[in-house]
């Protein structure tokens, strides 16, 4: 069951397991991984108690007592402020950057006394720089549009640049007049009313091709048909523009031998995708909000910028049937941290009625990422299940005809169930 690492974190001690490790950014998982995890507020506690039993059961599963996860628990949010005062104790952030993989439920943003959101502060201090969500359908799940099953698309969305930098000035400041000043001095012809507050919109290269490489890779390495580099080029040419041309400069320069540009395919193969070769195209972001409405099943992983991929995420996932059920992930080269998407939702908090789907997704997620695929797969076949058979909670029961409301712990019993 791995060495014992004689180390306390938060007055925990390690439980006994191995590290993962990580080589050019991907990881290298042992048998018996140590994984922290964060529980998360409200909602997590029910969340993360359903999760857990579900994973533990897909593990075992699939591999007998060959592979276990040695979950070791790191506090965040509500539950280390009542028990530390802190909201993100070091202790927290250091068996993260030990261990290299975690998973967490929601957290609580403090709201005044210039408290950060948590999310924000672990992306950051990791430089977690892919936010990755899968956005699939499940059959049976409600949904609002006609044949949400065409819907399978992979979003990378880049998640430390862009006018989320947090690099912003007040209306009426002196910092705002001063800039003002400067760029009406270097920007010949244009004028900024004075009355304007300004947020600063960075977008470097490095930024643009690391995340466009973790796409392509996960593509190829899936057998992904396509990379989409969505963008907003038309108007902000030196910024969204730029992650274009270097995403397709990128594809290029790395993968010429695995890619093929739109353009070309058309120019030289007339339209007709020579075997073994992924399409790298682009699109407009408003064109993409209308594309995975009308023509879904033409798209398989985006990659993206901050802003852009904030909203698009969110829009597929309700495609598919909402955020109660969608996953996510946060990946950097030496760190990655899985996450529910929603919030901590209060008003149900302990009640053991929520959705845990989400959280039990971005395990499934995470799973995959870990290279322990069939514990992925089991998980999302039994999850399917499940949802087929109607046994589902309050959210998405009050949507479909004819289905047996369970609560979040009877849902994740279902599941391990069907995983027999
Ligand atoms: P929220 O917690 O996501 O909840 C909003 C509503 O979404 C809920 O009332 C519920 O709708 C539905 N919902 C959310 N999770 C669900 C689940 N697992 N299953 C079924 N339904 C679910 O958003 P919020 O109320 O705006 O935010 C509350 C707190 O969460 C804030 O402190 C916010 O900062 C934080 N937050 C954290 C994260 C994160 O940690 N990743 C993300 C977002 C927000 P119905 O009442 O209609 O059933």
């Amino acid at each position: 069951m791995g060495q014992v690492i004689d180390k306390t974190y938060n007055g925990l001690k390690v439980p006994q397991g191995e590290k993962i490790t990580f080589e050019n950014g991907k990881p290298v998982t042992p048998d018996h991984p140590i994984i922290p995890f964060i529980e998360g507020d409200g909602i997590g506690r029910d969340i993360w108690k359903a999760s857990k039993r579900v994973f533990d059961a897909a593990v075992e599963k699939a591999y007998g007592d060959k592979k276990k996860v040695a979950w070791f628990e790191v506090f965040a949010g509500e539950k280390a402020h009542n028990e530390f005062k802190e909201w993100l104790p070091k202790d927290s952030l250091d068996a993260l950057a030990e261990f290299g993989v975690g998973i967490k439920g929601p957290l609580t943003t403090p709201v005044g006394g210039g408290i950060r959101s948590l999310n924000v502060s672990l992306r950051q201090i990791f430089d977690l720089y892919a936010c990755v969500r899968p956005v699939r359908y499940f059959k049976g799940v409600p949904s609002p549009v006609v044949a949400p099953e065409k819907l399978d698309v992979v979003i990378f969305r880049e998640n430390t640049e862009d006018v989320y930098s947090g690099i912003e000035f007040a209306s009426g400041t002196p910092e705002v007049k001063k800039l003002i000043e400067v760029i009406e001095s270097i920007a010949e012809g244009k004028k900024i009313r004075p009355d304007s507050g300004i947020g600063i919109k960075p977008i470097s290269k490095t930024g643009s091709q690391r995340l466009v490489r973790r796409a392509v890779e996960y593509a190829i390495s899936r057998g992904k048909s396509s990379v989409t580099l969505v963008h907003k080029g038309n108007i902000m040419k030196f910024t969204e523009g730029a992650f274009r041309d270097w995403g397709y400069q990128l594809a290029e320069e790395e993968f010429a031998a695995k890619t093929i540009s739109e353009e070309k395919l058309w120019d030289e193969h007339d339209g007709k995708v020579p075997s073994g070769k992924i399409v790298i195209k682009d699109r407009i972001a408003d064109s993409m909000f209308q594309q995975v409405l009308t023509r879904p099943d033409e798209y398989s992983v985006l990659a993206t910028t901050n802003l852009n991929g904030d909203y698009l995420s969110d829009a597929c996932a309700a495609q598919v049937g909402g955020l109660g059920i969608a996953p996510g992930a946060n990946i950097g080269d030496n760190c990655a941290i899985f996450e529910a998407t929603h919030g901590t939702a209060p008003k149900y908090a302990d009640k053991d009625v929520i959705n845990p789907g989400s959280v039990i997704l971005s395990g499934a997620l995470m799973f995959e990422y870990l290279g322990w695929t069939e514990a992925t797969n089991l998980i999302h076949d039994a999850f399917g299940k499940t949802i087929q058979q109607k046994v589902v909670t309050y959210d998405l029961e009050r949507l479909m005809d004819g289905a047996k409301k369970v609560k979040t712990s009877e849902f994740a019993d279902q599941i391990i169930k069907n995983m027999g």
